[in-house]
């Protein structure tokens, strides 16, 4: 168990300056350049495909598509393939405004962690933004589950303070039961969570070729574990692992991604055993469903904590004024 550390600002943020990536998608293959634009206050996260006429897909769960091993956005017919990774980054970041031009379908899977997009945001710097950050405050429990007995998986998010994950997860050996839990509001994304790498079995592969899927894979880009080798660590094909419990740490960096497709930061508490993109997504769209389970709410910064140190602006009285409330 461990606990994050640091805190967020208030205020929305998008990044100082563009940003490029080039690689290719892990289920695509295909390669493409993707560019992180920075965008105005209360815009959101919107994708964009470059390649067909800047056509636009907003982050949210009305567009969630095709989910089984990895999340996809579609809007009329165009597709945004494997968003979980970049939005998991920019909600651990605190990003609320950005473009993603794509030129291709499927965002670059890099090393298969949040790390690279983490660093390179950080590196080029975070803007505040004029407008506090509206968080989607979760009112009462909204639970998803599928299955039942031992195999149950399952996921909820209740109200509470911060945005906690409980995170359990039970594969077959060598990865087995683990389970994370920390609080994202409190900070450290960063260091316990972007590193964290996609992970999968080295028997799967030929199935998940024959879906389609995975045409981008390689040792660079995800852990490869073996079922026939008995005991951890030495099961992992292209170790040393970054943590420990690596793999359930992914797993919080993907449901932080798709939870991102709630449109808004969440404000409470999620569990989640042995769930995933399609559970999470699930949860997402049932809790945008129940309007009575969540309102959207600023949060009230302590007294004595400092106010973020912008300029004044001065020909908009109104925005200077929205600053005191805080
Ligand atoms: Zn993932």
């Amino acid at each position: 168990m461990e606990r994050f550390l640091s805190r967020y600002p208030q205020f929305e943020q998008t990044i100082q300056q563009a940003l490029d990536f080039q690689g290719i998608g892990l289920h695509s293959g295909a390669a493409v350049t993707m560019r992180l634009v920075p965008a105005p206050a209360g815009s959101g996260i919107v994708f964009r495909r470059s390649d067909l006429d800047n056509f636009e897909i907003p982050a949210t769960g009305r567009n969630v598509a095709r989910v089984s091993y990895a999340t996809s956005l579609t809007r009329q017919g165009v597709l945004i393939q494997t968003t979980e990774h970049l939005l998991s980054a920019l909600i651990g970041l605190g990003v609320d405004n950005l473009i993603v031009e794509l030129d291709n379908l499927e965002v670059p899977i890099l090393d298969g962690s949040a790390l690279p997009y983490v660093s390179a945001i950080l590196a080029a710097g975070l803007k505040l933004q004029r407008r506090k950050r509206e968080y989607l405050r979760i009112l009462k429990p909204v639970e998803v589950r599928e299955g039942s007995g031992a195999t149950e998986k399952f996921i909820g998010v209740y109200p509470g303070d911060g945005y906690s994950i409980h995170y359990s997860i039970d594969f077959p050996e060598p990865i087995g039961h683990d389970a994370f839990i920390g609080d994202l509001e409190a900070g450290a994304y960063t260091d316990l969570i972007a590193p964290a790498r996609t992970f999968g079995f080295k028997e799967d592969e030929a199935m998940l070729r024959d879906m389609g899927l995975i045409r981008g894979v390689s040792d660079g880009c995800a852990i490869i574990v073996s079922r026939t080798t008995p005991a951890r660590p030495g099961s992992v094909l292209n170790g040393p692992l970054r943590f420990p419990d690596e793999f359930v740490r992914h797993k919080v960096l993907d449901l932080i991604g798709d939870l991102a497709l709630a449109g808004r930061r969440i404000w409470g508490r999620v569990v989640a055993e042995r769930a995933g993109h399609a559970m999470h997504t699930a949860l997402v769209q049932k809790l945008l469903r129940d309007r009575s389970a969540w309102e959207l709410t600023h949060r009230y910064q302590n007294e004595d904590e400092p106010q973020p140190a912008l300029p004044p602006r001065a020909e908009n009285p109104s925005a200077a004024l929205e600053w005191q409330h805080i």
